[in-house]
């Protein structure tokens, strides 16, 4: 039987109504933001515990929108780990800020999809535009502009971007008669998976793992012996990948050196520069980028320490062409005159997806609420409080530190055991009040402190070595 009522246009909530909820929700963000610090920094709860405080089944009429607020503290929060909170020394930061939210509410209201300039030029040109600003705020090659022969492009993860350019690499090399099979893909062992995983994804027969140095760098000279051995075997390198600020320790790969060598043997170079590309705002950490004119492509994620929440990955190509030949399908039905005449850009030919939003607002947003100026003074505050952590920890015989600390990252263990260096890390986690990764290098463990949380102050940094100096 046909339902009488079912044919009819949506129901909204009133344009004073959606005002109301909308106003009660920027004030729950912004008390949630107040409050954070003292939340327990992850969440308690068992498996499973969300999931049976909602129905089985969904709702077969709307309901007042008062009770989906209600449900945000009842069910939402208690299931939430607060990577707000300036506790927050985990992983890397993910970080949100008020203009970013802004932007991203904006974006969500507007609701285009920006897959070809003429559905809403202002998404791509003010996405090109301000990754061009980003060449200069991060000093990166000149070429890689969208007005020369390169080009930026966000993503919605660094994962994609790297998959993006294996697919690209991949795709140069078959038409020039080679099989993916054989081809392999380089990286060092401190690598982050993204590059093993976009390797298989994009069909790559091999990924080669290489040898670092005790600095946690790739060793140049056993990536050679790599290159040698496969050619050797019958194998075809294609596509090396080198670091800029590891996941396990921040080491940075010899960019320049491993430049040359794909250069030299003609192979593309990615370059990963997720977690410390927003370093680069600053002058004094730039000689860790020396060689990136010799990258082919490289990616950084504004949404982990550059205060625009997820998801906003930059992926840069130094040359454009072969990245649109790779991607580039055109359907009838795509067809349009601004694309024709060749004189726009039509971002759904420079990643995977067709469809895409308009995340250009936020970075946007983000770098003129704060200006360079603000995120410089940031990145340097957080390094000098992760400098003076190292300083601390190396100046008690207790603690080593095992890795350099190139930006605000301190990697240690416990001097007297491995075991000693276990408990310590989950007896501060266990404290709830702040939260930390307990991790491994060369098959020890150790502790990994990242500070970026864009609410952290030098009073967290305080009361977390407190913790480290009661527990330890
Ligand atoms: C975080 C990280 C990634 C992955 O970033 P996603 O945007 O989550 O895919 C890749 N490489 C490095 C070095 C990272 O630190």
């Amino acid at each position: 039987m046909t339902n009488q009522n079912a044919s009819q246009p949506p129901e909204h909530l009133s344009p004073e109504e959606f005002r109301r909820h909308g106003y009660a929700l920027i004030d729950w963000i912004a008390d949630y933001w107040q409050r954070v610090e003292e939340l327990p920094v992850m969440s308690q709860i068992q498996p499973g515990a969300i999931r049976e405080l909602l129905p089985p089944s969904a709702p077969e009429h709307g309901e007042p929108f008062e009770r989906l607020i209600e449900d945000l503290d009842a069910i939402v929060m208690p299931g939430v780990s607060h990577w707000q909170s300036p506790s927050w020394f985990a992983y890397f930061p993910a970080n949100s800020s008020p203009p970013s939210v802004l932007a991203e509410l904006v974006s969500a209201g507007l609701g285009v999809q920006g897959m070809l300039w003429s559905t809403s030029p202002a998404a791509t040109e003010i996405e090109s535009h301000v990754l061009d600003w980003l060449i200069d705020l991060l000093d990166l090659p000149e070429s890689w502009r969208t007005t020369e022969q390169g080009g930026g492009v966000l993503q919605m993860s660094a994962s994609d971007s790297t998959h993006t350019a294996l697919v690209v690499a991949r795709h140069q090399a078959a038409n020039l008669g080679i099989r993916p099979e054989s081809m392999v893909a380089y990286a060092s062992t401190q690598t982050h998976s993204s590059i093993q995983k976009g390797a298989t994804v994009a069909g790559y027969g091999h990924v080669r793992l290489i040898d670092v140095d005790d600095q946690q760098a790739m060793r140049i000279d056993a990536l050679e012996a790599a290159l040698d051995e496969d050619r050797a075997g019958g194998l075809t390198p294609i596509f090396v990948a080198a670091t800029i600020g590891t996941t396990g320790t921040t080491g940075v790969d010899p960019l320049r050196a491993i430049g040359e060598v794909c250069r030299k043997e003609k192979l593309w170079l990615h370059v990963d520069a997720a977690y410390a590309g927003t370093a680069m705002l600053c002058p004094e950490f730039r000689h860790h980028q020396d060689g990136l004119e010799l990258a082919d492509s490289y990616t950084f994620n504004p949404h982990k320490w550059m205060m625009v929440n997820f998801d906003c990955s930059v992926f840069y190509v130094a040359d454009r062409a072969p990245l649109i030949e790779c991607l580039s399908i055109l359907p009838p039905y795509l067809k349009n005159e601004a694309s024709e005449s060749g004189a726009v850009i039509d971002y759904r030919d420079w990643h995977v997806p067709l469809g895409r939003r308009f995340r250009a607002l936020k970075l946007w947003w983000v770098i003129r609420s704060y200006g360079a100026e603000g995120l410089r003074s940031m990145v340097r505050y957080h390094v000098e409080l992760a400098d003076q952590l190292a300083a601390r920890l190396e100046a008690d015989s207790r603690f080593e530190l095992v890795a350099p600390h190139p930006f605000a990252l301190v990697c240690f263990r416990c001097t007297e055991s491995d075991e000693a260096t276990n408990r310590l890390a989950d007896a501060v986690n266990e404290s709830g009040k702040v939260y930390w990764t307990a991790s491994e290098l060369d098959g020890r463990p150790m502790i990994r402190v990242s500070v970026g949380q864009s609410r952290t102050e030098q009073r967290h940094l305080d009361a977390l070595w407190s913790l480290i100096d009661e527990l330890a």
